[in-house]
């Protein structure tokens, strides 16, 4: 079963009842040419040294794993390590993958570089890369997103990104997603799609999730050399599930080793404003895959709710929903104001601001380090930093003062 699952997905990018390639006729041809550059880039040793000195000199890998001494007395139970994902350069895990694609683009001859972004933070990184690359940049972003982003808008025009403002439906991430497919159909000799979560087609889960493993595989040494044995817990928060499904794949086939998927629980997963799609959505397909996701009765896609703009993705990477199908990873949620306590804990206890994605992850952190043993072993995923969240947390204080 454990071995079963780091083999996952089979050759149709199933992960059991998951995953899979649901797109238009005139897609799938591009999607079997990536899938079989991609197969060819992975056995290729000169694609991976590329991606590991990229890895060291651009986004400034390995990062640290660092042992959160204060952060684990506070809380009185189990050894608190954080894999410190938010010091790389652009501030998050999304870079890992971005670079790993782009190297792709390149193998293939693509000059174009297209990509959708909810927040922003995956339109920086992608433009980043193709501004290393001497690509051209196109991002999809819906118009209401593109008005409650301005700094992440302002930072991928600074890198020489076109952003293009999506007005079809609501104006937000799927419909931005929907229209990057079909410029990607209908511009298909030069153009990449640039995915930056496990979702979308086969082979993208499965590629994203193999490029972000570098998260687990380094945690995973730095653990032994520190502890001289293996965590007993891995915690992260998932939103499409990249930064987790990156720390956890390297752990999969260790059956000792426990694993907590933190969705966002907005205002209450009992309430309708919160991003808890494998906790409360259905399985439907979005997105170009089989997954869970967030869907009213009559089977449209609802809009996510969280305080953390990089969580509220309708849907999640497959991956995750056979995983929590099988009981080999556990799926919380964490609701804003206890993201917010934990992203005020973290600040204050350790000099670390977080993001407000991993803060949901540090918000399960809180909950169950204090009932382990002091024995006990966590790696959490501190998968972005917190600058870009200064202004939304502010606007709380001000309307919640209790908590600061
Ligand atoms: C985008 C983002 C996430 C959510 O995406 P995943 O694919 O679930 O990792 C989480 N944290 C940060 C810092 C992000 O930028």
């Amino acid at each position: 079963m454990q071995t079963q699952n780091v083999a996952m997905p089979d050759v149709d990018g199933f992960f059991g009842q998951f995953g899979g390639r649901f797109v238009a006729e005139t897609l799938m041809p591009l999607l079997l040419k990536l899938d079989a550059e991609w197969q060819e880039a992975k056995a290729d040793p000169s694609f991976w040294q590329h991606f590991e000195a990229m890895s060291l000199r651009y986004i400034g890998r390995p990062s640290p794993l660092y042992y959160a001494e204060r952060l684990t007395a506070a809380l009185g139970g189990a050894r608190v390590y954080l894999k410190r994902d938010e010091l790389n350069h652009t501030g998050s895990h999304k870079i890992n993958n971005c670079v790993g694609q782009i190297l792709i683009a390149q193998r293939m001859g693509k000059r174009r570089i297209i990509a959708e972004t909810g927040a922003g933070q995956h339109g920086v990184a992608t433009a980043t890369v193709a501004a290393r690359f001497g690509l051209q940049c196109i991002i999809y972003m819906g118009a209401k997103d593109i008005e409650r982003q301005a700094p992440n808008v302002f930072r991928m025009r600074l890198l020489g990104a076109e952003v293009r403002p999506v007005t079809s439906g609501n104006g937000t991430l799927k419909d931005a997603m929907n229209e990057a497919l079909r410029d990607w159909v209908s511009n298909i000799d030069e153009t990449y799609y640039l995915i930056g979560t496990v979702a979308g087609p086969h082979p993208y889960p499965e590629m994203v999730r193999t490029l972000q493993s570098v998260i687990g595989t380094e945690a995973r040494k730095q653990i032994l050399e520190h502890e001289g044995r293996l965590p007993n817990l891995l915690i992260a928060a998932v939103g499409g599930g990249s930064n987790a499904m990156g720390l956890f794949h390297a752990f999969l086939g260790d059956p000792d080793v426990a694993m907590i998927g933190v969705e966002a629980g907005g205002r209450g997963v009992d309430t309708d404003e919160h991003c808890a799609s494998l906790s409360k959505g259905r399985p439907g397909v979005l997105h170009g895959n089989r997954t869970y996701i967030l869907q009213d009765l009559d089977g449209q896609i609802r809009e996510g709710q969280s305080i953390s703009a990089g969580l509220d993705y309708p849907g999640v990477g497959p991956e995750h929903a056979w995983l929590r199908e099988s009981g080999r990873v556990s799926y919380k949620s964490a609701t804003d104001s206890e993201a917010l306590e934990a992203f005020k804990f973290l600040a204050t206890e350790e000099g670390i601001i977080p993001a407000l994605e991993p803060s949901h992850a540090l918000a399960e952190l809180i909950k169950i380090a204090p009932g382990m043993s002091a024995e006990a072993i966590i790696i959490l995923n501190l998968c972005g930093r917190g600058d870009k969240d200064i202004f939304t947390v502010s606007t709380l204080i001000e309307s919640n003062e209790e908590l600061f």
